[in-house]
């Protein structure tokens, strides 16, 4: 189907950045799809297909219930609804109508408080939560979390990311000890890590997964947990979920991705390492650029190509070098989050052999041509 890049004059793109949302996250397998299409061509009772697909991957991933949604931050949004809604019908209704005189303040860490894409506020206030910060940007601890709680509070909201301040902030199994003896729930946003079950097991009420990340589903989200919070989200389908509804497809597709992922063989660290190495050590034959392998920040076991670039030698800034890897024939695109030290990394998921040497070709080709002028 390379003709649907030649109908609407799209770009080729090699993917080197990870599951990023600007350039579609993943590509599901065969069977995800074939799941898909099969969903698309039959009907069901959606109540009846939205409850036992839930009860489906809840018995898989040991959780007391799950419901699938339409992306993770739709699934922050509805989470946030249903622990300040609970079972109100009048507030399901009308959730922005008036100021809340339920308790609805979200406590998230600060240094929680990012942008993934778009900003964790934006999701928490459109689930009507206002949004309270604690602890600082460097450092939030569990007696500085529970500082943060008033009979305000609706719930906790952990973010589980790459994308966070990782120093001096505590642990989930922290947040969820903190959590229980508040009384408040804990909610986990988890949306491109690689562990279903474990953040569930360490006391979080709700967990929130990106569908077409890490499980490579179609595009989707997965809420998991505890009743009665499970069904408190399931209800928002009549109140602010409606303006993010999953269809049949995305409930099926991501349901048989999540049994795949449970049983399929992980592509592993060091397998990446392997598969990396010769792009390294090309890299490395070029002046000005020095490349390694670097591990993930977030701890999972993913390796990447870190190559910096000596801007004086090459020429260039990294974020001009970047920009001008995007623009080229084919689009290439890294990591770019530290460009403004000089490095790039390369992700190599999404990346077979061959594209690696030609990111390599390409690298070499804009050095080549910038000393020559
Ligand atoms: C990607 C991401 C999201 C949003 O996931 P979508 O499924 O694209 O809505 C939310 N939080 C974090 C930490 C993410 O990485």
């Amino acid at each position: 189907m390379s003709s649907i890049y030649e109908k609407y004059d799209l770009k080729q793109v090699i993917n080197a950045s990870g599951r990023m949302t600007i350039l579609g996250v993943s590509t599901p397998s065969a069977e995800v799809v074939e799941t898909v299409n099969y969903g698309l061509n039959h009907y069901f009772e959606m109540k009846d297909l939205v409850n036992k697909t839930g009860a489906y991957i809840a018995q898989l991933l040991g959780a007391e219930d799950a419901v699938v949604v339409s992306c993770a931050s739709a699934g922050i949004a509805q989470s946030v609804a249903a622990v300040i809604v609970q079972d109100n019908d009048w507030l399901l209704e009308n959730l922005h109508a008036a100021p809340l005189t339920v308790a609805h303040d979200i406590v998230v860490p600060r240094g929680h408080n990012v942008n993934f894409g778009a900003p964790v506020g934006t999701m928490v206030a459109l689930g009507g939560g206002r949004l309270v910060e604690a602890g600082y940007a460097n450092e939030c601890s569990p007696e500085q979390l529970a500082a943060a709680i008033t009979p305000q509070t609706a719930a906790i909201l952990y973010i589980k990311s790459h994308h966070c301040v990782q120093k001096s902030h505590l642990s989930v199994e922290q947040a969820a000890v903190v959590a229980r003896k508040h009384k408040v729930p804990l909610i986990v946003d988890a949306a491109a890590e690689e562990d279903l079950q474990c953040y569930y097991q360490f006391g979080a009420d709700l967990v929130i997964y990106s569908g077409a990340k890490a499980i490579e589903g179609p595009t989707s989200g997965l809420v998991l947990g505890r009743q009665p919070y499970v069904n408190w989200v399931k209800r928002q389908s009549g109140g602010i979920g409606r303006a993010m509804k999953v269809g049949k497809e995305g409930i099926l597709g991501l349901t048989q991705a999540i049994e795949n992922y449970l049983v399929q063989e992980k592509v592993t660290g060091a397998q990446m390492v392997e598969k990396m190495t010769p792009f390294i050590d090309s890299l490395n034959t070029l002046s000005g650029v020095k490349a390694r392998v670097v591990w993930d920040a977030a701890g999972r076991d993913i390796a990447r190509s870190e190559i910096h670039f000596d801007e004086a030698i090459v020429g260039m800034t990294t974020g001009e070098l970047v920009q001008r890897l995007k623009t080229g024939d084919i689009a290439i695109y890294f990591r770019g989050y530290k460009a403004n030290e000089g490095i790039v990394e390369v992700d190599v998921r999404s990346v077979t052999a061959e594209q690696l040497n030609v990111i390599y070709r390409c690298i070499r080709a804009l050095l080549e041509g910038e000393k020559k002028a």
